[in-house]
């Protein structure tokens, strides 16, 4: 006989785990989410999407003000407290997480603070107790991916140790120019680092469209940050006196730096909670194979967010946990889309949704592309923005959306018109005969679907 019993049992309290388990507990489950973290919220609340955002707000801003100076206005150099701007993020973690034990006490959901592993189908282990269960759900999310052969060394951080803030490094290197290591080359050159990215692939941001990523790529050298594409660190070395990356491929040398940032992907942390033992299947990468209704091969486990895979994406683990809960309660649910948004929350923003043009052309699927330059953006234009673009890719024939990038200032929030126009399959027409308040830089989808009608009259 096991020391407890739970129904509905949660394992991992992450913005996946915690959606699941709330959706669950409104649905009249009884729920328990179990986590090692004393605060509810995972590594997105804790020391990943929000604290990122806090830190890049605090750029923003000091971008911002320097570029007053050719408005006429000039602000003295800024006086950085990091102590400060640390306690400031924190707080801002701290009523979020805060807002979240409120909300799991409110709705009678069982938190036990602790780490779970399977011993068998219908029962768990949490830090040395036996639990039994009815239905069990996955979601303990990743870590970031180490690269083998790097020395031991605290001045070579994750993105977990680069957001505490510990420093300004005068040089600091990058290794990955995807989602982490662009925004930290955001925050951290403005900061006052010199800052070198160093990437694998041909190009910042794989996987997005090029000719927006030129864009935001020029943005970033403009901030002085150096990009180094198809390259790769064969090797690095610590001394003392600094850190020592030895390049190989388009960019071919030595780079010195104060300190590195590895943000080269993550790794599902699947294996952590023995999944086998229940008779889960599981790959070698640690990602759980489950149905559109995340249930995995074993009756009543589920699995959501980062150990399923790719998009490694807070708002897909979400939905996700939404979907179990949904059919934990005896409800039909799925997960219907594979349309989830990526955003880069740069400056400028990149973000996209749906076929590339280049995946659109791979995949030889009938397509065309719209665009709006931001350029011809009075409000883009008004409010001190750079260069920028609308990019829409649509079927030809029924002028149904795609997919869709922008790079430019708020992408992100922008994006959003696009991801609904795709999830009701609007058309251009739909888009291009919505009244857009002006001036709006939302106005760039709707111009951006008049040009490929042949009404647009700005530009
Ligand atoms: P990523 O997969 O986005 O980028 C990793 C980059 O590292 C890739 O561009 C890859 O080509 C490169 N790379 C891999 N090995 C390399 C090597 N040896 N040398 C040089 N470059 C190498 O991963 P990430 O940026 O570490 O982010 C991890 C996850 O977290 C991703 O799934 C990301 O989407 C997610 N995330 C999302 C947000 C957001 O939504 N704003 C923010 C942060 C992280």
């Amino acid at each position: 006989m096991a020391e407890n019993h739970a129904p509905f049992i949660v394992l991992g309290a992450g913005p996946g785990g915690y959606a699941c388990a709330f959706r669950a507990a409104d649905l009249g489950l009884d729920v328990t989410l179990v986590d090692p973290r004393a605060s509810l919220g995972g590594v997105c609340l804790n020391e990943g999407c929000i604290p990122s955002k806090t830190l890049l707000h605090a750029a923003e801003v000091i971008r911002e003000a320097a570029h007053m100076d050719d408005w006429g206005i000039g602000f003295a150099k800024p006086k950085i407290d990091l102590d400060a701007l640390r306690a400031k993020k924190d707080d801002i973690v701290g009523q979020l997480t805060g807002g979240l034990g409120g909300l799991a006490k409110r709705r009678k959901v069982t938190v036990v603070r602790g780490t779970a592993k399977f011993t068998d189908a219908n029962s768990l282990e949490i830090d040395g107790k036996s639990w039994s269960f009815d239905k069990a759900v996955i979601a303990v999310g990743s870590a970031p991916v180490q690269l083998p052969g790097w020395p031991e060394d605290d001045r070579i951080w994750n993105s977990t140790a680069a957001l505490e803030l510990r420093n300004v490094p005068k040089r600091l290197a990058i290794v990955g120019g995807g989602i982490i290591g662009l925004e930290m080359a955001t925050v951290y050159s403005t900061l006052g680092s010199d800052v070198t990215v160093i990437e694998f692939m041909d190009q910042i941001a794989p996987g997005a469209d090029a000719e927006a990523v030129k864009i935001l790529a020029a943005a970033l050298e403009g901030q002085g940050v150096t990009l180094h594409t198809a390259t790769k660190v064969a090797e690095v070395a610590a001394t003392k006196a600094a850190l020592s990356l030895s390049c190989e491929g388009i960019f071919e040398g030595t780079i010195k730096a104060d300190a590195i940032i590895q943000a080269v992907g993550r790794r599902s942390n699947g294996a952590k909670v023995s999944p086998e033992n229940a008779g889960v299947t599981m790959d070698e990468r640690g990602i759980i194979a489950i149905d559109d209704s995340c249930r995995t091969n074993v009756d009543g486990i589920f699995a959501i967010g980062d150990v399923t895979g790719n998009p490694m994406l807070a708002h897909r683990a979400t939905h996700q946990g939404h979907v179990v809960a949904e059919v934990a309660a005896g409800h039909a649910s799925a997960l219907d889309t594979d349309l989830i948004p990526s955003v880069a929350y740069t400056s400028p923003e990149l973000a996209w949704a749906g076929l590339t043009q280049a995946q659109a052309k791979d995949a030889g699927t009938p397509h065309k592309v719209a665009s709006f330059p931001w350029a011809a953006s009075g409000r883009n234009l008004a409010s001190g923005g750079g260069d920028g673009l609308t990019k829409i890719v649509y079927e030809p024939e029924s002028h149904r959306v795609l997919g869709a990038t922008l790079v430019g200032r708020n992408a992100g929030e922008l994006l959003a018109e696009l991801v609904l126009a795709m999830e009701m399959s609007a058309t251009l027409e739909d888009i291009a005969l919505t009244v857009h308040a002006h001036p709006t830089l939302s106005e760039t989808v709707a111009f951006a679907s008049e040009r490929a009608l042949g009404t647009l009259t700005d530009l």
